[in-house]
């Protein structure tokens, strides 16, 4: 059992493509979804899923990966756009992206009749995947696999710019727990998030693409990143965290109003 566990923290230290915020950035999304559904959806969903909350689940759909029943969602965490390239015109991963996947999985739920396994499965996926359609190196350039082929160092440890975007800025950048999170970024007022809150999937997909070039541009030429970097983008890593939360909230109000 033992080496079995150190060759799981082994794997994990060198794998080398990873698809996921890390668990924060999801438990943070899901948190402030919960706190803005209604309350017919809350009530919706504690059912589909026994109980548990939505944070419970946020990163549910990154542990499954190794089970050949969810194989097939593997891509479903990401998309990747290189310059030049709009969402559109970019060629198309052939087993589906997590923006395509998104739209798949509201229009099978908006049509009913599934099983309580089928619909708690993607009442799960949904929570999880529109948390990465918000983390920026979930929509990075094919050609580095969403920055994960960008070596950098962040502080004095070899890393990745995906990696960075995942959970090293999150982590560094405040101590908080997810409800420290939630309760320190979720803070505007009613006309604001209703702005926040407008426009479809696509628009959001978009404004999420157009924001990716300065994640990479601000990288030095030496690749290391520390406070400077920190600090350049925590309004920016508050802005996905929000918008992923409030976005996942007005999606399942329109599934299950
Ligand atoms: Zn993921």
């Amino acid at each position: 059992m033992k080496t079995r566990f150190i060759a799981l923290i082994f794997m994990s230290l060198t794998s080398v493509v990873m698809w996921a915020w890390g668990p924060k950035g999801h438990d943070v999304v899901a948190e402030i979804a919960s706190r803005h559904i209604s309350k017919k959806t809350a009530a919706r969903i504690d059912k589909i899923l026994d109980g548990k909350s939505m944070v419970y689940y946020a990163s549910w759909m990154d542990g499954i990966k190794g089970i050949p029943e969810y194989k097939h969602t593997y891509s479903w965490h990401f998309l990747n756009v290189d310059p030049g390239f709009t969402y559109e015109t970019a060629p198309k991963d052939p087993r589906g992206d997590v923006y395509n996947k998104t739209l798949a999985i509201i229009d099978t739920l908006k049509a009913g009749g599934l099983t309580a396994k089928k619909e708690k499965d993607l009442v799960r996926f949904l929570i999880h995947m529109v948390g990465d359609m918000h983390c920026p190196m979930h929509a990075g350039y094919a050609r580095d696999l969403g920055g994960n082929r960008v070596q950098v160092m962040w502080f004095d440890t070899p890393s990745n710019l995906h990696s960075v975007w995942d959970s090293k800025l999150i982590e560094s950048a405040r101590a908080w727990s997810y409800r420290e999170w939630a309760d320190n970024i979720d803070v505007k007022d009613k006309e604001e998030v209703a702005r926040m809150m407008s426009g479809d999937v696509a628009l959001w997909r978009d404004d999420i693409l157009s924001r990716v070039g300065s994640c990479y541009d601000a990288v030095p030429a030496d690749g290391r990143l520390g406070y400077p970097y920190i600090n350049a983008f925590t309004d920016d890593v508050e802005y996905f965290l929000l918008m992923g939360g409030l976005h996942l909230a007005k999606i399942l109000d329109e599934i299950y109003k």
